[in-house]
């Protein structure tokens, strides 16, 4: 099976150019100009741009969070994923505490497989500290699982500081990479102890017990850990402008630091909380809370000048029926947004066509930053000669709407209803076939990628 991708302008981090892109059975086989097109099918793509499938390295589909299940699983969440040009996803394996990680992976595997129709790799949690799970960090790299996740918050979760230094200690000699959940957690309890106390129960307290310098207050911590431990961390969903402060300084020491952020916190305010519509409101519940204007443009500057890495989606999605659970209690409201659908229409309409980024930068935080640093480069997040022929033909020239009703996303509300876009995902290509025809996601297998070291 051969595929032609004739006339369109092919964009990678270093820029765009014209050039034709030959699909030959599951890989590249040639990108250059004048190809010919010999007995491949022809698509023509003039005025399209040709962007590597895109990865998204932070979401969460066919998780149990509090005693319910996101709506998504890996079904129609990859079928969402893929309809908005994202052609893989790293998702968050969660092993419960005492479980062995060999056990949550293969749990985790079984959820995704025969089912994910875009490829798919995990995260694995670490929520506990043992010889055991010591052990078992080599055999996870030996199986394609590369990075791994950390809380500071949510009691379920979270890891104590002494068992979260040692893990990045292991980590550092085993070459995986951490991603963090930073905020507070202490404070947190009591800033909600106090909301409860007063009777202030409404989703306008969840922005509110969860304050920025909480956020950043952990961004510094772990950030003096991982200096004293020598390693390099990746900050998940940043989202506030004092984060950014740390993640700054602690680069000026000369660490590294991978920082990864949302499209809900480049493009959400914190007034959607005091909607008094209560449900409305609870739509928008989600850790870290959407900010204020100033951190929303903190977060596109730093974007414009490459200090973030990676946007991701998070996607935690639910329907307005499992919100209701915290319908008389903010706390209890599950915690997360739909987004996986989304985000290179709104990273395209709100970056490159408002003028805040260029196409290159999309394409790096997009496809080629979470390619290399979640070790799968060259494979995935580029379009060379021998990668996997995962290709997004985004058409610059059609103007779209986001709206629930249409959407693929397994959930009766977006946070983006009515939003215009300013491009269309006309095709996407996974491993050189057509998985996404003009909105229609056809029949696709996704398949598990064994990751290997950070390249970033
Ligand atoms: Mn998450």
């Amino acid at each position: 099976m051969k595929t032609l991708l004739l006339g369109g302008t092919v964009v990678s981090a270093a820029g765009e150019r014209r050039a034709d892109v030959l699909l030959e059975g599951e890989r590249i086989a040639a990108v250059g100009g004048n190809l010919p097109a010999g007995d491949a099918r022809v698509v023509d793509c003039t005025g399209k741009l040709l962007f590597p499938g895109f990865i998204d390295g932070h979401t969460h589909f066919d998780l149990e969070v509090c005693g319910t299940i996101t709506a998504d699983d890996f079904a129609t969440g990859s079928r969402a994923a893929l309809r908005g040009g994202t052609t893989m996803v790293v998702d968050f394996a969660a092993p419960d505490r005492g479980e062995s990680l060999a056990s949550g992976l293969a749990r985790w595997r079984e959820k995704a497989e025969g089912k994910a129709a875009c490829d798919y790799g995990f995260h694995m949690t670490i929520d506990d500290w043992n010889e055991g799970i010591s052990r078992e960090l080599d055999t996870m790299a030996a199986q394609g699982i590369t990075s791994f996740k950390m809380y500071m918050t949510y009691p379920a979760m979270m890891i104590p500081e002494g068992d979260m230094y040692r893990a990045l200690l292991r980590l550092k000699e085993m070459g995986g990479v951490a991603g963090v959940h930073c905020e507070n957690d202490g404070v947190i309890r009591v800033l909600t102890a106090e909301a409860k106390a007063a009777g202030r129960l409404s989703p306008a307290s969840h922005p509110r017990t969860r304050p920025a310098p909480l956020e950043a207050e952990a961004v510094g911590r772990l950030l003096r850990l991982a200096q004293l431990a020598d390693v390099p961390v990746i900050i998940v969903h940043l989202s506030a402008k004092e984060s950014l402060e740390e993640v700054r300084s602690a680069r000026r020491r000369g660490q590294t630091v991978y920082v990864e952020t949302c499209p809900h916190y480049l493009l959400l305010e914190d007034g959607v909380y005091d909607n008094p519509e209560y449900m409305e409101a609870a739509r928008f519940v989600c850790a870290p809370p959407i900010r204020k204007a100033a951190d929303r443009e903190a977060l596109w500057a730093a974007l414009s000048r490459g200090e973030i890495d990676t946007v991701a989606t998070d996607h935690c999605s639910f329907t307005t029926a499992q919100k209701r659970a915290g319908r008389y209690d903010f706390t209890r409201i599950p915690g997360g947004l739909p987004g996986v659908e989304h985000r290179g229409m709104l990273l395209y309409t709100h970056g490159v066509a408002a003028g805040r980024i260029t196409a290159a930068d999309m394409c790096r935080v997009l496809s080629e930053n979470p390619a290399r640093l979640y070790g799968c480069w060259p494979r995935k997040g580029t379009l060379s000669p021998g990668s996997d022929g995962d290709v997004v033909i985004l058409d610059p020239a059609v103007s779209g709407l986001i709206t629930a009703g249409e959407q693929a996303q397994n959930t009766d509300y977006t946070p983006y209803e009515g939003w215009k876009t300013a491009c269309a995902i006309a095709q996407v290509y996974l491993r050189g076939r057509l998985a996404v025809d003009h909105g229609r996601v056809l029949d696709t297998q996704g398949q598990f990628i064994f990751r290997g070291k950070n390249q970033l």
